[in-house]
């Protein structure tokens, strides 16, 4: 049994969200770097479904093996496509998913060893469940049509494709009526990588106050 998990305090967590390209892994990136504990749920429904991952059993018996790439993880491009033009196989995949990346990301927080937990979720807005695990929401923001420069960037993706995703995720105003903090990302990277530096001494102080 692991006694370290009952004796240790629960963490303070801080969510961290933003809309597709405002920089959420450039800032957990810092965060890291400033010595916290990051727990991506992205990174953790990416280990689910790769090969041997937890979630492979239920997807392939509910998607059968023609979604499934030759080294047995899930065929990204195939899901994509298939949720695209099916709504409830998305919902179907959600349902496969959702679970294990919330015990997931709950038991990665628990044994988190660092001063305090950043919990990187996408949509952490829209998630009620995710929200009341937090003591503050950090949202990193920046224009609308620097998200889209960034992630045409990055991606490759047509700007129609990146709105189509920016228009399902909570809108700009949204995420900045739910913060706590925010990151202006709309500088360089020296600029947020000051003001993730900033917010970690802060976050440093509140979790040691037991806030
Ligand atoms: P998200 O995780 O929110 O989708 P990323 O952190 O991946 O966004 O950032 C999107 C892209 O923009 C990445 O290629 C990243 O390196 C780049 N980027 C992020 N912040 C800045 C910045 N301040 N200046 C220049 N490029 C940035």
């Amino acid at each position: 049994m692991d006694t370290d998990a009952i004796s240790r305090p629960s963490p303070f967590i801080v969510g961290l969200t933003g809309g597709i390209g405002s920089g959420k892994s450039a800032a957990a990136e810092n965060f890291a770097a400033c010595g916290a504990t990051v727990v991506d749920t992205d990174a953790i429904a990416h280990a689910l479904t790769t090969a041997g991952g937890a979630a492979m059993p239920a997807i392939r018996d509910a998607f059968g093996p023609g979604l499934l790439a030759a080294d047995g993880s899930m065929d990204r491009a195939a899901m994509r496509a298939l949720a695209f033009s099916q709504p409830q196989a998305r919902t179907r995949l959600e349902a496969i998913l959702h679970p294990l990346i919330r015990t997931e990301s709950e038991r990665e927080c628990a044994a988190a060893g660092g001063a305090y937990v950043i919990l990187a979720v996408p949509l952490l807005i829209e998630s009620g469940s995710y929200r009341e695990r937090c003591h503050r929401i950090c949202v990193v923001d920046c224009p609308e049509d620097l998200q889209i420069a960034r992630v045409r960037a990055r991606s490759g993706l047509e700007e129609t494709q990146i709105r189509a995703i920016m228009d399902a995720q909570a809108s700009r105003q949204e995420r900045l009526a739910a913060a706590d903090d925010v990151i202006d990302n709309s500088g360089s990277l020296e600029d947020l990588r000051r003001q993730v530096e900033d917010l970690d001494r802060r976050y440093r102080q509140e979790a040691a106050r037991g806030a």
